[in-house]
């Protein structure tokens, strides 16, 4: 139901019970937060969305207000804006000076505001920061002297994805944000997922950086530099490089690879075809055995820590199968450098990547063959995008290229992996080829219900009857969790994404501060899939050629050797 309010002095339809800001961005007009997020409690933390409300002595936090009847606001009156540039100055009072050096230099948001406010001058004291910069965890950097204290990296962990890593110590002036016990991030719980990094206003939270040791390796002559590009990125870089949002620019980042200098250029949904058809055939055999089901997905390395802390009980049922990154990781090292007569040793492997638990899953003692890593350096979307612009490469002007022999081409099923829902779509169609010899179609398949936060569907292959469920992001993951594992809705296989829609919105991507170019991206992956010709990993010749020449078959010693890992338990403050 509409009600009618007035906003400087003009009248405005709003919706009865909702707050003043989202009346007010509804209807384009942009007050400032520091610590709103959309659809998560308002705190009013910050107190930057203030605006008068005819009647209330006091200003109000438009954030936590409720729009009624008749209410008269001014958003922008002179008292609303020197409050507003008077909150960022005590901001900035305590905040370095160093925006030049700060990674967040050119899209932090209270840089944004202090510009927009037109702040030219330290009007307010600093006070001197003690607490260190945190630099324990492979995946992120904490600098606490950059906090403002807005609290959105606290509500992201606990509210959106369950894990509740930080919280505020103390109270007033002696506020900081902290682990439990205060302890560092790596000592933490913290599973690495990055959503902090995604929503964190100022420089206070960023990915490790990991692109020096990148650039290390273009400049070595010994080495043979290999990148590999997970099946997100084609779709998440374009805006950035002043292209439409969630265009699918593959070919274009190809040859922009190679321009920069790297030796070869691999696409990792070749590489999650590969692992399509060891989990098609790990599922089949626990299926036939009823062993270890339902099967949880392996292929976010964020989801699988949380297993490893919160439920070691449930460390059988995760599938053995490496994630796409180190599968083609363990190849490159171990297949390639064999087809292409390179030592291992001197090829340094590369990988893009939408996600910063990806640099923690790169580091795990059970990703090292004989002494080699699968993956020496992962870089996120956003270390890329620095790369790129260090190259100079305009990508506007670039030819599109093929990727490089012989992962060069993939499935659109591949593809898929970059979205919630995509790795069961894809080992569903692996599945059903591989009982039956036919492509799997939508008509087939039946949806279940089994509760709002769960996607699931069932089909049948071969007379065999398998069901699958989807679990996007880990909003009470305990709860759902729990409820598919004690077998009320008994499925085959779970896959569970860590972030929110999947990798497209993974804490590696560009911060983007709009939930709609994560809906264009993952548009974009499910447009690949209409059209693309190869629908399933199976049917992919790269899956062919690297079974015929190398693996000999799915499940074969060589393959569980080199494709799959184990897990560990492990003990943190929970
Ligand atoms: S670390 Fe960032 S997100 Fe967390 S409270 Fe501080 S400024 Fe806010
Ligand atoms: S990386 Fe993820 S788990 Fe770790 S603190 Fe940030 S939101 Fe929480």
């Amino acid at each position: 139901m509409n009600i009618e309010i007035e906003v400087n002095g003009k009248p405005l339809q709003a919706h009865k019970g909702e707050t003043i800001l989202n009346a007010l961005k509804r209807n384009g007009i942009r007050v400032p937060t520091l610590c709103n997020m959309t659809d998560l409690t308002p705190t009013g933390a910050c107190r930057l969305c203030v605006v008068e409300v005819d009647g209330n002595e006091n200003l109000v936090t438009s954030c936590s207000h409720v729009v009624e009847e008749g209410m008269r606001i001014k958003t922008h009156s002179s008292r609303v804006v020197r409050a507003r540039k008077t909150l960022v100055e005590l901001l900035l009072a305590n905040h370095p000076d160093d925006c030049l050096y700060c990674e967040r230099n050119g899209y932090c948001e209270l840089q944004n505001l202090a510009a927009e406010l037109h702040i030219r001058e330290r009007r307010v004291l600093k006070k001197s920061f003690t607490q260190k910069l945190d630099i324990s965890s492979p995946s992120i950097v904490r600098d606490p002297a950059k906090c403002i204290l807005c609290g959105r990296c606290i509500r992201i962990c606990d509210e959106v994805q369950s894990v509740s890593t930080f919280e505020f110590v103390k109270r007033g002036c002696n506020m900081y944000v902290a682990t439990a016990m205060s302890r560092d991030l790596n000592f933490s719980n913290c599973i690495g997922c990055g959503q902090c990094v995604l929503v964190c206003p100022t420089g206070a939270i960023y990915e490790r950086q990991n692109i020096a040791e990148v650039i290390d390796s273009l400049n070595n002559t010994e080495h043979l530099t290999v990148i590999q590009i997970a099946p997100s990125i084609s779709v998440s870089l374009a805006s950035e490089f002043g292209l439409k949002p969630g265009k699918n620019i593959n070919g274009i980042l190809f040859a922009t690879l190679r321009k920069i200098g790297f030796d070869y250029i691999f696409d990792s949904a070749s590489a999650a075809d590969i692992a399509t058809a060891e989990m098609a055939h790990e599922l089949m055999i626990r299926k036939e055995n009823g062993n270890s089901l339902p099967m949880l997905s392996s292929c976010c390395p964020a989801w699988v820590k949380f297993v490893e802390q919160w439920y070691p009980e449930y460390i059988p049922a995760l599938s053995t199968v490496k994630s796409p990154q180190q599968v083609m990781g363990s190849l490159i090292k171990n297949y390639f450098a064999h087809e292409a007569r390179v030592e291992p040793s001197k090829i340094f492997s590369v990988s893009v990547m939408p996600c910063t638990a990806k640099k923690f899953e790169a580091q795990r003692e059970e990703m090292t063959t004989r002494g080699i890593s699968d993956v020496d350096a992962v870089i996120s979307t956003r270390e890329l995008v620095k790369l790129i612009q260090l190259y100079g490469v305009d990508m506007q002007n670039v030819e599109p290229q093929h990727a490089d022999q012989p992962f060069n081409i993939r499935s659109s099923a591949g593809k898929l992996f970059g979205i919630s829902g995509g790795t069961a779509e894809a080992l569903a169609r692996s599945i059903y080829f591989k009982l039956t010899g036919k492509e799997l179609i939508q008509s087939q398949v039946t949806e279940i219900k089994l509760g709002q936060r769960i996607h699931a569907f069932s089909f049948k292959a071969a007379g065999k009857p398998f069901s699958f469920a989807v679990i996007n992001g880990m909003q009470n993951i305990h709860q759902v969790l729990q409820e598919l594992m004690n077998g009320k809705n008994a499925v085959d296989y779970i896959e569970v994404m860590a972030c929110l829609g999947g990798c497209v919105n993974g804490g590696g991507q560009p911060v983007v501060n709009d939930s709609k170019i994560v809906k264009l991206k993952a548009k974009a992956i499910m447009e690949i899939d209409e059209v693309d010709g190869i629908k399933c990993s199976a049917k992919n010749p790269v899956v062919q050629t690297v079974y015929n020449n190398f693996l000999l078959e799915p499940g074969s010693e060589k393959a569980t050797k080199l494709l799959h890992t184990r897990y560990q338990k492990r003990d943190v403050l929970l």
